[in-house]
């Protein structure tokens, strides 16, 4: 091929292959400033672009969420606006661009005027065999009895904490018909119902009897087959971007909400009648209380598994040496010092938190043990109420199941 020919083959493939270029300006406009200032209620933002292109958008977070992510010329884009439950202000800034401009979208949204306190449908699964059995097929005055004196421990400012919530009998059952009594459902029970706790709780077969944790919390009630054991729950999980130490990692159940195990608290229901003989507060009470405490995010208040409640402002003891000098006691002793603690670094103090043990009070939450509940309001899966970190932010499906772990 001669010179010439080359030439003439390359301007041929060149004017031949390359398309004329678009020289024609991309327009692409917003509403004026495109800045929002909106309330902490949850809210719709909708917003008039004006293009003559193909246009992306970029930089949607959790509570500020577009109905879109790109479009061609003239659109409405509308941001679904989550309520702040949180105490600070939040700011979101999403940006729209074609080829040759970009737009910013800046929302700020009020921290909520007042905390948000959290209403979380409980529902008490009621197993019997006989229905005529008081302590099997319990009163519903009795459970709101129970659930009314739960909620004042949990709403005490006076020595407690208010922990911002309250347990509300669930109205609906999951496919949304009203219930004949509210918070509770009766299961006549296929067999007996004296049931070791442990391996009712590890059972995949009870799963069909548990009501989804993310919209209810379960409370099983019937007789425990093991000896002085009033109540046991499963510890809720945390999350990977939030963690909170001691809690396993459940972002997996923000989107995959299969379990392979009954997620839920169950009371002893031998224990149903009885009152704390000091104390003069009902077992039940002083059970669930604790035992939704669990559920929530506390531990022990004592040296157990794990070894600390992360919480500072709760002085940690030795059970075991305790429980020691009680078995050592040869004398009647009061119960003021049998309330008597001495702390891992040899302070001594009077127990009254409500993760404790007897002989105690059994009447206070922390401050510290408050900010780890109000976490894992906020953040954890499988619990009922509104998250900080939305689910649909996430993506676990691979991950691997946390393991699932109860505690009396
Ligand atoms: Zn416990």
């Amino acid at each position: 091929m001669n010179y010439k020919l080359l030439l003439y083959v390359c301007l041929v493939l060149c004017f031949g292959a390359c398309e004329r270029p678009d020289n024609t300006l991309k327009i692409l406009e917003l509403p004026s400033g495109s800045i929002y200032d909106v309330d902490n209620q949850e809210s719709l933002l909708k917003i008039v672009i004006n293009s003559n292109d193909d246009w992306q958008l970029t930089g949607a977070s959790n509570w500020c969420v577009p109905d879109k992510t790109s479009g061609y010329g003239n659109d409405t884009l509308v941001l679904s606006i989550k309520a702040n439950i949180f105490s600070q202000e939040r700011k979101a800034t999403l940006v729209v661009k074609n080829r040759d401009v970009r737009r910013a979208i800046r929302v700020t949204q009020k921290a909520a005027a007042n905390e948000y306190i959290y209403g979380l449908p409980i529902i008490f699964h009621v197993l019997y065999n006989d229905p005529s059995d008081p302590q099997q097929n319990v009163a519903t005055t009795k459970i709101y009895e129970i659930l009314d004196q739960i909620n004042a421990f949990y709403q005490n400012e006076d020595k407690s904490q208010n922990m911002g919530l309250e347990f509300i009998p669930a109205t609906h059952d999951p496919n949304g018909n009203l219930l004949a009594e509210s918070g509770i459902n009766r299961i006549s029970w296929p067999g007996s119902i004296e049931i070791d706790c442990n391996a009712f709780m590890k059972d995949p077969n009870n799963i069909q009897y548990l009501w989804d944790p993310n919209q209810y919390i379960n409370v099983m009630i019937y007789a425990f087959t093991n000896e002085n054991v009033l109540g046991i729950s499963y510890l809720p999980y945390t999350i990977g971007t939030n963690g909170l130490p001691g809690l396993k990692n459940g972002d997996r159940y923000f989107i995959d909400p299969t379990l392979n195990y009954p997620h839920c608290v169950c009371i002893n229901n031998k224990y149903l009648f009885s009152v704390h003989s000091i104390l003069q507060v009902p077992d039940a009470v002083l059970t669930l209380t604790h035992e939704l405490g669990h559920y929530l995010g506390l531990f022990h208040v004592f040296i157990g598994d794990p070894v600390d409640d992360y919480c500072d402002d709760t002085p940690n003891y030795d059970r075991k040496v305790y429980e020691d000098w009680l078995d050592a006691l040869t004398q009647p002793v009061s119960f003021k010092e049998l309330a008597m603690r001495t702390s891992t670094t040899g302070i001594t103090f009077t127990s009254d938190n409500i993760m404790d043990y007897d002989y105690g009070y059994l009447d206070r939450f922390t401050l510290d043990q408050r900010k780890r509940v109000r976490h894992v309001l906020e953040n954890s899966p499988l619990i009922p109420g509104p998250k900080a970190v939305d689910r649909r932010t996430r993506s676990a499906f691979n991950m691997e199941i946390p393991e699932a772990r109860t505690i009396e």
